[in-house]
């Protein structure tokens, strides 16, 4: 049996504990919801204020060059790429993740147009992240050409999904509801082997586990910098696009910031050459100010470092969670085996929600997922195997006690 003290040790030898000071955490919180909203690096609210105060208040307009707001996407881009396995000009922060899956999805879908206009399914997974279905339903419904959507299920593997009439296969490298991971390299080649092309979604990877776009040779790829980026809530989401795919076409949302000239005010668009063309309009120059604060502390951690204390503390939590709260109904539907894992850990529980919100009212924050799923994330950057005793305590408290079967707990709010 594993002990606190045994938790206490870990973090002696833990090379990335000190991280945990660059960040705001609340007293009498324990953040299991990283994957969903990170947490505040302590720069972002003087860099916040610097912004309004100094570069909107005093610099005006002026700050669109004196201040570097017109290129934040790409130099932002070119930070992040380092945690993608791209390079630089591979990649802008802009838009959101959704408007980004529309974008990617329009330029696969017409290089597979030119090459080979036969193909008209896309297959995706249907755990997938919902606005990822509802981005491809929407896609086809615009396209009005007879695509259509083939979901890979517990009747359909991803090798029988795969065919010569599939155009492009959309994956999330980590399932956002069990923690699922792909292997990018492998699943890519296997859909290249089919005359597919790759967009990867990578919403609960970026910034969680190792990433190498380049070597899996993935064709695009999106994500979100709020999760376990700390970019602040709503912070626009990143869109990567392989060099050889990135003048083939331009995207349909071909708004005068991807134009090559936008300053020309010509009539008609030329697109920029490279991923700039896949910005679309004016940027939220504020929030970007502040996914530059999360991703300056991410760089600083090497990722293997921060993987491995990743499936240090998600093992340290599965065996807790079967040692601790054993005779619970609680299903483990996260895999063990490291390499299919990603960063968080996830138990169905019969009254999930209400355990979750018990949870949550002691100060043991994670978040609930449907159906009947209890998901905690695992943030290396600013968890301790402590902090995940602790977490496991609570739990056990509010299972053995019953405590979760309070009527406030079976109240649901809008936001779960
Ligand atoms: C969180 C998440 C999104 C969110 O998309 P938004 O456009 O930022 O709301 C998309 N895809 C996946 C897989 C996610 O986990």
């Amino acid at each position: 049996m594993l002990t606190r003290a045994d938790c206490l040790a870990a973090d002696a030898r833990d090379p990335l504990a000190s991280f945990k000071q660059q960040f705001i955490i609340p007293d009498g919180v324990l953040y299991l919801d990283g994957n969903s909203l990170g947490v505040q690096p302590k720069t972002a609210a003087a860099r916040c204020s610097e912004v309004v105060s100094q570069e909107w208040g005093i610099g005006l307009i002026r700050s669109w060059n004196t201040a570097g707001w017109f290129e934040m996407p790409g130099r932002l881009g070119n930070k992040l790429a380092k945690l993608l396995g791209a390079n630089d000009d591979e990649v802008v922060v802009t838009d959101t993740t959704s408007l980004n899956l529309f974008k990617s999805l329009a330029a696969a879908i017409r290089i597979q147009q030119q090459e080979a206009p036969q193909r008209r399914v896309i297959v995706s997974e249907r755990d997938n992240f919902p606005t990822d279905l509802y981005m491809i339903e929407g896609m086809i419904d615009l396209l009005q050409q007879g695509y259509e959507l083939r979901l890979t299920d517990d009747t359909l593997s991803l090798e029988q999904a795969l065919d010569s009439d599939v155009a492009v296969l959309l994956l999330s490298h980590v399932n956002y509801r069990t923690g699922a991971m792909y292997d990018m390299a492998a699943t890519t080649a296997l859909a290249h082997r089919h005359g597919a092309l790759v967009i990867w979604d990578l919403a609960h990877a970026a910034g969680a586990v190792p990433l190498d776009l380049n070597a899996a040779e993935a064709d695009f790829a999106v994500g979100c910098t709020y999760k376990y980026l700390n970019g602040g809530p709503g912070a626009p989401a990143f869109i990567w696009v392989a060099p050889r795919h990135q003048d083939r076409f331009w995207q349909p949302l071909s708004g005068w910031w991807g134009h090559n000239r936008p300053f020309d005010m010509a009539d008609n668009y030329q697109p920029a050459h490279g991923i700039r063309r896949f910005l679309c309009g004016t940027q939220p120059v504020t929030s970007l100010a502040m996914v530059e604060c999360g991703l300056d502390v991410a760089l600083q951690a090497d990722m293997h470092a921060v993987r491995a204390k990743s499936l240090a503390l998600t093992d340290l939590f599965i065996q807790l969670v079967n040692e601790r709260c054993g005779q619970h109904p609680l299903t483990l539907i996260t895999p063990l085996e490291h390499a299919r894992r990603g960063s968080h850990v996830s138990f169905r529980h019969p009254q999930g929600f209400a355990v979750m919100q018990a949870l949550i009212a002691r100060g043991v924050i994670g978040d609930y997922r449907e159906p009947e799923v209890l998901r905690f994330g695992i943030t290396p950057l600013y968890l301790s195997h402590a902090d995940i005793w602790e977490a496991v305590e609570v739990l056990r408290d509010i299972l053995d006690s019953g405590s979760w079967d309070r009527p406030e707990f079976h109240q649901r709010a809008s936001v779960t």
